[in-house]
């Protein structure tokens, strides 16, 4: 037997505690959404601070339940930020709203700037993304929001337990949470919705279950976006380990910045005051005058066994599809699109040993010197 050497991007950590509680659904016969849902819940709104979480099958769910419970739909604009998952703006076309994308400022997020040209009598709702684990400057967004009567989503999906002047993503606006394989804490797959409002956890509760308020009382068009609570019992079992998950990604980043910062041709994540990262992706920017192009050091990552990864490698409206798209407008992003050329995220999760940041930071160096 060969031993894996490599050192991948994401590293994904299960449990005794995590066998214990599926075993306990598994036994119990009822593996739907249940009491583990409703307990996966009560940690999240916990941890977030807010009076509800609504837990639905995805952060895709999460994202397009909350528009729709605050109302956004055909006719509406919706403001997101060029550099983000494809399902921020997937989420929007799909509750039948028109994208209006904003560009990032240099923390990789949207700032209040770069929306406020975007408003029209149109505009409905402002989504930022936490981009990385890092907050959007949540207190001037959610400032424009209120003066201008928005409505505010928070794409947080890679982003929770991060905390914008001491107050955790996800209760400024209404919170969307994911809990897909591959983020900070994971469930296999599954979201959140969070919010202090009462009436939009109420509509978030029958959208997820055919607009039903109890079983066969249908009070509007909904679909199917439960979880199971197969999927929840892995998330609390995750939950539970969060505070670590969070030590440890936040320590590798330092270690991984104390080790890069001396080269000059890169720049490493800046963490603005009061605002905290929790380090979904650690992701560096190559300077124009590098010696070695964005590519080729993930091509130089590679051949050392180092898994490294392009988040993401265009802005979000840039794809063929979204380009001729009659509800994605074509706004002019000219920072997001630069630095989806120079950017690479590089491993920083917590199963990373001290030999293998030592090997990143080194890879790295090394690269610049023979480029
Ligand atoms: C992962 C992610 C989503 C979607 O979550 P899923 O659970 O995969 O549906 C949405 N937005 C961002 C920024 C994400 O990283």
């Amino acid at each position: 037997m060969t031993v894996d050497t490599r050192i991948r991007m994401s590293h994904v950590s299960i449990g005794d505690r995590e066998r214990q509680l599926v075993a306990e659904v598994l036994d119990s016969g009822r593996v739907a959404q249940g009491p583990k849902v409703e307990a996966f819940e009560n940690a999240i709104s916990s941890i977030v601070g807010t009076e509800h979480a609504i837990a639905v099958s995805s952060g895709t769910a999460a994202l397009v339940v909350a528009l729709q419970a605050a109302g956004i739909g055909p006719g509406h604009e919706v403001v997101l930020p060029a550099l983000t998952f494809g399902a921020t703006l997937n989420a929007v076309l799909a509750v039948g709203a028109v994208a209006r994308i904003a560009d990032v400022g240099a923390t990789f997020t949207v700032e209040a700037q770069d929306i406020v040209p975007l408003l029209s009598d149109a505009t409905a709702a402002l989504l930022p993304v936490h981009l990385y684990g890092l907050p959007a400057d949540l207190p001037s967004i959610a400032g424009l929001a209120a003066r201008s009567g928005l409505a505010l989503v928070e794409d947080a999906a890679q982003a929770l337990s991060a905390e914008v002047e001491g107050r955790q993503v996800g209760s400024w606006g209404i919170g969307c949470f994911s809990f897909y394989a591959t983020k900070n804490v994971m469930a296999g797959e599954g979201g959140a919705v969070t919010t202090d409002d009462d009436r939009v956890a109420d509509v978030a509760r029958r959208l997820r279950n055919q607009g039903m308020r109890a079983r066969y009382e249908y009070t509007m068009p909904g679909l199917n976006w439960r979880m199971s609570d197969l999927h929840a019992a892995i998330g609390i079992g995750q939950l539970e380990r969060l505070q670590e998950v969070d030590r440890d990604r936040s320590s590798n980043a330092r270690t991984l910045t104390e080790g890069l910062r001396g080269i000059e041709w890169l720049a490493t994540p800046e963490i603005p005051p009061s605002r905290t990262h929790v380090f979904h992706q650690y992701t560096i920017t190559l300077s124009d005058d590098a010696p070695l192009g964005r590519d080729d050091l993930a091509e130089r990552l590679d051949r050392a066994g180092i898994e490294s990864s392009i988040v993401y490698p265009e802005p979000v409206h840039a794809p063929e599809c979204f380009r001729h798209h009659p509800r994605v407008r074509q706004d002019p992003t000219p920072n997001a699109a630069r630095l989806s050329q120079s950017v690479l995220s590089i491993p920083v999760h917590p199963g990373l040993r001290t030999v293998d940041i030592e090997r990143i930071v080194a890879t790295i160096a090394t690269a610049g010197e023979r480029a």
